[in-house]
This record gives structure tokens, sequence and C-alpha cells, in this order.
């Protein structure tokens, strides 16, 4: 909790003390620089190029949603640019239901075109269902909803899918490769991971992923988006939830942390990556784009 005392170097009541700077910021200093650092991620990175069609990956949670907002606050008047937005359900009791709810309030808040499928309706199967199946039901999960999300934005006609990865999320995604010594999928995190041209791949954009959790939470709150707060009822423990306190805990005994590991990471990908350019193949079952011969989706399906 921020001490409530506390001002702003602008005079204004803080709500967020930031430890790694020593600084107090108030809502209106904090979302400027939040919107700071999503724009120079996407300047640096070159995240948007003329005439994207950008099609945003909606869950209905504060980082989602606040990624829809900073779309439409920084580049509405872009008239080369389309932005829309796609959410998945994945039938998970009434849980998605809800989330999806606040996605629908938010896109008709900012007169923004959502787009909306479901496992069911595109896999044939509901998350609910593989979970009496499978203790991995977050694997199948996490498979189908990349896949799903791709095939959709290609149909819609996406040039690139812009997701909500926050610096909290690429931080954990660094360290759990370390830990389970997963070199290709470590290749694959970053800005724009997956550089590869393909025309049944769209590039997955993270115009997010340098900014704090914490913050994206505060900048949702204070610009009012319609969120939900829920958690998904398979959210049990995982690696990623102990990787995650972990990381918590270093950062709370020194600051910086996060920013330092996704900095470490963007400074040795450069040299790791230099041979990497090759092709993806597409999926003999299903047609879509994979590594392998059947993609990881027709390989799951297989096993339920
Ligand atoms: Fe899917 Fe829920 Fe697992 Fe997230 S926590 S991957 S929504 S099952
Ligand atoms: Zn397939």
């Amino acid at each position: 909790m921020v001490d409530l005392t506390k001002k702003c170097e602008c005079g204004r009541p803080a709500i967020l003390y930031r430890k790694y700077e020593g600084r107090y910021y108030c809502d209106h200093c904090l979302s400027k620089q939040v919107e700071r650092n999503f724009k120079k991620t996407i300047g640096i990175n070159r995240l948007i190029e003329k005439n994207d069609r950008i099609c945003v990956a909606l869950s209905g949670g504060k980082d989602s949603s606040s990624l829809l907002y900073l779309f439409w606050k920084v580049f509405r008047n872009r008239k080369d640019l389309k932005i829309f937005a796609l959410i998945i359900d994945e039938g998970i009791g009434n849980y998605r239901k809800k989330c999806i709810k606040k996605a629908e309030k938010l896109c008709e808040n900012l007169n923004i075109k959502l787009h909306k499928t479901s496992f069911k309706k595109e896999i044939g199967v509901t998350i609910d269902k593989i979970a009496k199946k499978t203790t991995k039901t977050c694997t199948y999960c996490g498979v189908f909803k990349r896949y799903l999300l791709n095939k959709k934005a290609r149909e819609l006609g996406a040039t690139k899918l812009a997701v909500a990865h926050n610096l909290d999320d690429e931080a954990q995604a660094i360290i759990m490769n370390v830990i389970r010594c997963d070199l290709k999928r470590f290749e694959r995190l970053g800005p724009m991971p997956g550089i590869i041209r393909d025309k049944k791949f769209v590039p997955r954009v993270k115009p997010l992923r340098n900014i704090h959790e914490k913050e994206l939470y505060l900048y949702a709150t204070v610009h009012k988006l319609p969120f939900s707060k829920r958690h998904c009822p398979y959210s049990k423990d995982n690696v990623r939830r102990d990787v995650r306190t972990l990381i918590n805990n270093i950062e709370e005994k020194y600051p910086g942390t996060k920013i330092q590991i996704v900095k470490f990471y963007d400074a040795i990908i450069k040299k790791i990556k230099i041979k990497k350019k090759g092709k993806l193949k597409h999926c003999k079952e299903c047609g879509e784009p994979t590594n392998q011969e059947i993609c990881k989706t027709c390989e799951l399906l297989k096993r339920i």
C-alpha cells in the first residue's frame, strides 16, 4: 500500500511508489509513464507499421483491457491503421462469460468492433471437459488459445496480433524457460516473437512487456476501464506460480529485478538469434502453421 500522505513530484497525491526509482507517482503522471512506455516499446521494436490491421487479443482482464485502451488512445487518429478486438471463450464455467461481458462493455465504450469465438465452436471441446480428463489443463488451454488466436486473427485479415503480456509475465517466462532448459521457447520470447514470415502466421506483438503488472492494474483503475478481477478456477499451483512468487520476493528485496531480467534477455537474444530465420511448416492434419509435421493442437486433441 502506498502512503496516502505522500505526493507526486507534480504535487498531486501519490497512488504508486516505484521502489526501484525511489519516486512517488500520482494518477496523472503514472498514466503518462504507462503511455510513454507503450509507445517506446512499439517504436524501438517497430511493432506497428503503416496500414497495419491490429487485432487485440482481449480476455476481459486488466492487462488486455489496458492494451486495447492504449491502442485506442494513441492510434485512434491514424487513418491508415485499423484496430479491432478478439476474445475467446475457452468454456470455463461462468468465468469467461463474465469476462466477456466486461470486454463487450469496453469495446462499446471505445466504439471498437469485438469478434468472439470459442473452443467449443472451433475445436469441439471445452476446458471444463478437458479438466475432467487431464491434470494439465493449462497446457491444453494455452496451446489451443495460441492456435485459435492466430487462426481467427488471420481470417479477420489482421497483420498484427497484439497480446497483453506485461513485464511480470515476460520475466516469468524467461526464468521458466531457464528452469526447463527450453532454448527453443526461450528464443521465441521478446517483443515480437516468431518474426518468421509465413502467410498463415500473424506476427504477435507485445507492447506491454516493459510495464509492471501493478502499474497496469492502476492504469485500468484510474481510467475506469471495465475489467474482471476474477481468477480462472484452474489457475492452481504450477511452475509459473512458484516462479512468480520467487521473482516477486527478489523484486521486493532488490527493486528493479524484473526490468533487469528482461533487459538481460534482450541483450543475449540478439547474439543467439543470429542463425535463426527458419521457415514454418504447415500441419498435415489441419494446415495451420507449426514447427512439426503435426501441430501441437492436433497432437493434444488425439490424446483426449
Ligand atoms: Fe486457461 Fe485458466 Fe489455465 Fe489460464 S489458468 S491457461 S485460462 S485454464
Ligand atoms: Zn494441426
